[in-house]
């Protein structure tokens, strides 16, 4: 045959965009790919019309000039691959430098776009591929990315599309997959105008989990941790014989990019064992992280399949870690909603009690910030509102929170009784004291002591004293119940103590005390806990009451009959 001829560029960009561009959730997954290259932390999707076929991405990533978006839209142009081998190590989601080309070949595309610190916005309008319009305009930072019509101009296409329920069904998960690859970005997806979720930029993927799929489903999944031979598994899974009743889908990711791998499949069902029925896959997300030179991403035309280096290693490590997450089957450590109600300026204020009798915290709340080898303690909850459980080397230990409060307050104030002297910090508003005239006079009588503690009161008329300044090393809960209740009862304090001081620091530490009760919360708890575990002798409280009950791992085993 001499028929043989050069195709096209069209010809060439649609054929292209079949391979990348399947359905509209294709569409969703490119953008949101690169608003997460462009360091996005936060990214909405709009998803309406006929087909879903209208499609909006925005994010307050770097954004690009309009000499970028114009050649983003060139075949093969990529800022994230420079040469041959990089293509060995990529840490990018995209690198083909397809997408937009291909996207643009099959739809009606706008992008707008202003990188951080740019006075304009660009705008760039292309239809099939063809360059409509380019023109300056007013934009926030970052990138929007509207398509519509997708397919208008590929109608073979368009028949291959499954009802709306189905597309939605893929788009959603596309979403999903994203949110769960990168729980520090915010998202939100919104459908005809209705937002379907909105996910906070989270902590971690642990939270990232809870948001997305709520308390009750979050809290059956089964926490999954280990490393082996250079590969770290983390994530959520429900058990298997939770697994059919919860269908909420199956994430794997490796290095933050949400794959198929049936290699992977194969092995979490293996580990799962026969306690999953048949046919039925374990919801949930799996996260794989990998030296990128151990993975080659550019296997498949939409980047949906990677090939391992060594995939016997990937499969023993997420058997490994599956296998020991079911064997110990452990509490759920998820936190119950503590963040929201717990905001940072609200932990200052006095205790509160909670309704609930026990509390369970986030699994790391003792390791964030540790000082110290402090990171050796698990810090499991609180039970009955006043006692902290904590998993340590030792064993288990069940904390009297008001009486271990009490020894470091205790210990605060011996310090400063020795250094004689207590750094103190003015208040803004001095705190007015209820005092009777006795009280008045045994005050009175004690100001120079209270003073050597960093405790400031003066006398504001006859009788009427208020408090101006308290140590510097209370927090602030500590301080305002030092104010409310402590120096009003003094005339219930001893008499005349043999040592003064020694009397108002007891006095003090008890007052200022966390109270059986009151919520400490996570943040609370776990300092609580650390400042416990440097007191000199933080066995017991001032008044000689325990402070903790260990458990060890050796006695409860011998409890349990484990051991003889
Ligand atoms: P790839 O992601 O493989 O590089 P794409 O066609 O998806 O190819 O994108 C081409 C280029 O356009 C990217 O390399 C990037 O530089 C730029 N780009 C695309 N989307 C965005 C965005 N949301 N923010 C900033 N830059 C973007
Ligand atoms: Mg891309």
């Amino acid at each position: 045959m001499s028929g043989i001829r050069i195709l096209s560029e069209e010809v060439i960009n649609k054929i292209a965009a079949g391979e990348v561009v399947e359905r509209p959730a294709s569409v969703v997954k490119e953008l949101l790919e690169n608003s997460l290259d462009a360091e996005a932390f936060r990214i909405e999707v709009s998803i309406s019309g006929p087909g879903l076929s209208e499609i909006a991405v925005s994010d307050n990533g770097r954004g690009m000039d309009r000499h970028d978006i114009l050649l983003a839209l060139e075949r093969h142009a990529t800022s994230k691959l420079s040469s041959y081998e990089a293509l060995s190590r990529v840490e990018t989601m995209g690198f083909r430098g397809e997408a937009l080309p291909s996207i643009a070949g099959v739809s009606l595309l706008e992008i707008v776009s202003r990188p951080p610190g740019e006075l304009a916005a660009h705008r760039v309008r292309v239809s099939g591929g063809r360059i409509l319009e380019t023109a300056d305009c007013g934009a926030p930072e970052g990138t929007t990315v509207r398509v519509r019509k997708l397919f208008f101009n590929t109608p073979a296409r368009r028949k291959f599309l499954k009802s709306d329920r189905v597309e939605w069904g893929h788009i959603e998960r596309e979403v999903i997959a994203r949110a769960l690859g990168a729980p520090g970005t915010a998202f939100l997806l919104a459908r005809a105008g209705e937002t379907v979720f909105s996910l906070p930029a989270a902590s971690g993927l642990q939270r990232r989990v809870w948001d997305l799929w709520g308390k009750e489903t979050a809290e059956t999944l089964v926490p999954l941790a280990g490393e082996r031979e250079g590969v770290a598994v983390s994530g959520f899974l429900s058990a298997p014989e939770d697994s059919a009743r919860l269908r909420k889908g199956l994430y794997i990711l490796v290095n933050g990019r949400a794959v198929q791998d049936r290699g992977i499949l194969f092995a979490l069902r293996e580990a799962m064992g026969p306690r999953l029925p048949r046919g039925v896959l374990p919801m949930g997300v799996l996260a794989l992280r990998l030296d990128p030179a151990e993975v080659d991403v550019n296997i498949h035309p939409a980047k949906r399949e990677v090939a391992f280096r060594a995939p016997a290693r990937v499969k023993a490590a997420v058997s490994a870690a599956v296998s020991a997450a079911l064997g110990k089957k452990s509490f759920p450590a998820f936190p119950l909603g503590w963040e929201d109600r717990l905001s940072p300026d609200r932990t200052g204020l006095p205790g509160r009690a909670v309704s609930g009798q026990g509390e369970l915290f986030p699994a790391d709340s003792l390791r964030e910030g540790a000082a110290g080898d402090g990171w050796r303690y698990r810090l499991l909850g609180q039970a009955r509102s006043s006692y902290l459980v904590v998993e340590g080397p030792e064993g288990l230990i069940l904390i009297d929170q008001h009486a271990a409060h009490e020894r470091v307050m205790f210990e605060k104030f011996s310090r400063l009784l020795e250094a004689d002297r207590g750094e103190s910090q003015q208040l803004l508003a001095p705190i007015p004291l209820e005092l009777g005239a006795l009280e008045a006079a045994l005050l009175a009588g004690q100001v120079p002591h209270l003073a050597s503690l960093g405790i400031e009161v003066e006398e504001f008329g006859p009788g009427s004293w208020a408090i101006t300044a308290l140590p510097a090393l209370l927090t602030r809960r500590e301080k305002e119940s030092l104010a409310a209740e402590t120096l009003a009862g003094i005339g219930e304090w001893e008499k005349s103590p043999a040592d003064p001081r020694r009397e108002i620091v007891i006095r003090l530490a008890c007052q200022a005390a966390l109270k059986a009760g009151d919520y400490a919360g996570p943040e609370g708890a776990a300092r609580l806990w650390r400042d416990l575990l440097v007191c000199r002798d933080g066995s017991c409280c001032p008044h000689g009451r325990p402070t903790r009950l260990t458990f060890s791992w050796e006695e409860l085993e011998k409890k349990f009959g484990r051991r003889g």
